[in-house]
């Protein structure tokens, strides 16, 4: 893209509810029932049935505005919005336009060197569509209305961002304070977690937004990256050529990893919004949202405050631990087998902790980037890297052997202890065979050992490599350094 235009980015986000039943019937809320199983008269839109609002999905509706600092609106109302889809029988679809539950609030998401604020614009309740299925079935649809009334929030940022890497951290934070306050699963895979992108570019330096383009499916975060991308050289293009980007919709096409067009704006729909008139407005009694509040877990920006503090870590490499919960997981794990190691080895935990989370990443994030979770399992499951890094801590292994042990673990499968094992790698160091290899030094080397006291430092380095031969190369060079300083010193 030329450099002179700027992308500006907004995020419309659907997320599934972990209720146990639908947002107004009483139907279960389960992914992967066979179709049409999940359903009742009210989420099959028969005329006459009333709605009635499952609590539960309000409850977590303020947990998410709680956890992202929006406004909680003590009344807030359903609308119905209109249009005509085979999996929307009612021919409606109940929503919250005008006075949504949630309004503001925000997120912190990286961008390049630094961080920024995106703003959240709304978060409304809503119920979902059923599902249209195509696939396997010739010259018909099937339709599914399993689907059909779950519960959703609809989470509307501002365009604030400006990347599609600020748009894929934005998607993930958000994903994770969904999954921390139990308020979803997040998982894109079966579409409890959908995202909607909404493009434009305009002159670098100007304070007016371009015209947009809403982009639609896109069911992964790499993919939200290639359609920004891809949609962002489209668009510069355009305007390189002098034309306009059309206002219109736009589906990305994983396949050849381009978006096409849906429906112009011009086809856009006029929903008819009006109240829902079988549902009272939502009113929040404020004790109730208290009492949510102090019910919050640990929120993700706060356990990145807090790892980045118990381990001496920046920010944003606690950012990645607690992002992918795979290596924080991973981590804990580490970190109590660590606590064992140092019980038998008789050192304070404290001591291996900052090696424990640096190896971590380091050596075993490149390798995760790499090769994905296998490698967190089996030879190099979390106790084994305690037991790499309790080794280094104890100074059997230098900090580099370590390492390369770890290499050798990673291509052969092996765990830590065989390859050291066989390398016959573990440094010597006990004292009591050092402190004697060094009183043998000291004795064989009267001469070099009254130098070296006199003031011929350069000399420590010739009694080290005595020590070292005698070792044949197995002592740990550090304690050797100490306790032959402690010796000379005698
Ligand atoms: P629409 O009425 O087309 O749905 P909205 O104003 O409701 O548009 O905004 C929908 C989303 O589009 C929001 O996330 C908003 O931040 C984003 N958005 C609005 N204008 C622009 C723009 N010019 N470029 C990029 N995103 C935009
Ligand atoms: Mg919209
Ligand atoms: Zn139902």
């Amino acid at each position: 893209m030329s450099a002179e235009y700027e992308m500006v980015v907004g995020l419309e986000v659907h997320s599934q509810l972990l209720t146990r039943t639908k947002l107004f019937c009483r139907c279960e809320n389960r992914f992967g029932a066979p179709p049409n199983a999940l359903t009742c008269p009210v989420c099959l839109g028969h005329p006459g049935v009333l709605p009635l609002l499952n609590e539960e999905a309000v409850r977590l509706g303020i947990r998410l505005g709680l956890a992202m600092g929006c406004s909680i609106h003590q009344r807030s109302v359903f609308d119905r919005k209109h249009y005509f889809y085979p999996d929307l029988p009612k021919g409606y679809q109940i929503s919250q336009f005008t006075y949504p539950l949630l309004t503001g609030g925000g997120l912190t998401v990286r961008s390049g060197e630094g961080t920024r604020e995106i703003r959240i614009h709304r978060i409304h309740l809503e119920e979902d569509a059923g599902k249209n299925m195509h696939a396997g079935i010739r010259d018909a649809s099937h339709v599914d209305l399993n689907r059909s009334g779950v519960p959703l929030l609809e989470i509307v940022s501002e365009p604030d961002i400006r990347t599609p890497e600020e748009a894929v951290d934005y998607l993930k934070k958000l994903r994770q304070i969904l999954r921390a306050t139990g308020v979803s699963d997040g998982n894109m895979e079966e579409g409890s977690f959908r995202c909607d992108a909404n493009v434009s570019l305009r002159p670098g330096g100007s304070s007016v937004f371009g015209t947009k383009v809403e982009i639609k499916n896109m069911n992964s975060f790499r993919f939200v990256h290639k359609a920004l991308l891809f949609e962002c050289e489209r668009q510069a293009q355009l305007l390189d050529r002098g034309e306009r980007v059309v206002s219109e919709t736009r589906l990305f096409d994983s396949s050849t990893g381009r978006t096409l067009p849906m429906r112009s704006k011009e086809e856009a729909l006029d929903y008819r919004y009006f109240p829902e008139p079988d549902l009272p407005p939502v009113v929040l009694d404020p004790k109730w949202i208290e009492e949510e509040r102090s019910r919050l877990p640990e929120l993700p920006h706060e356990r990145v405050a807090r790892l980045s503090g118990e381990f001496g870590i920046r920010e944003e490499d606690a950012e990645v631990l607690v992002l992918e919960e795979d290596l924080s997981r991973y981590l804990e794990e580490a970190r109590e087998a660590l606590h064992e190691y140092a019980g038998k080895g008789g050192w304070p935990v404290e001591q291996g902790t900052p090696r424990l989370v640096n190896f971590l990443l380091s050596e075993v994030l490149r390798e995760w980037n790499r090769k994905g979770p296998a490698i967190l399992t089996g030879s190099l499951a979390a106790r084994e890297i305690s037991y790499l890094v309790a080794l280094v801590v104890e100074e059997r292994l230098s900090l580099n052997q370590a390492k390369d042990v770890y290499a050798v673990c990673i291509e052969s499968l092996r765990t830590p202890r065989e390859v050291v094992a066989e390398k016959n790698l573990s440094q010597e160091s006990g004292e009591d065979a050092l402190g004697r290899w060094i009183d043998d030094v000291v004795r064989e080397n009267p001469g070099e050992v009254q130098s070296y006291r006199e003031g011929k430092e350069r000399l420590f380095g010739f009694l080290v490599g005595q020590v070292m031969k005698k070792s044949g190369g197995k002592a740990n060079p550090q304690k050797v350094n100490r306790l032959l300083k402690e010796a000379l010193s005698r």
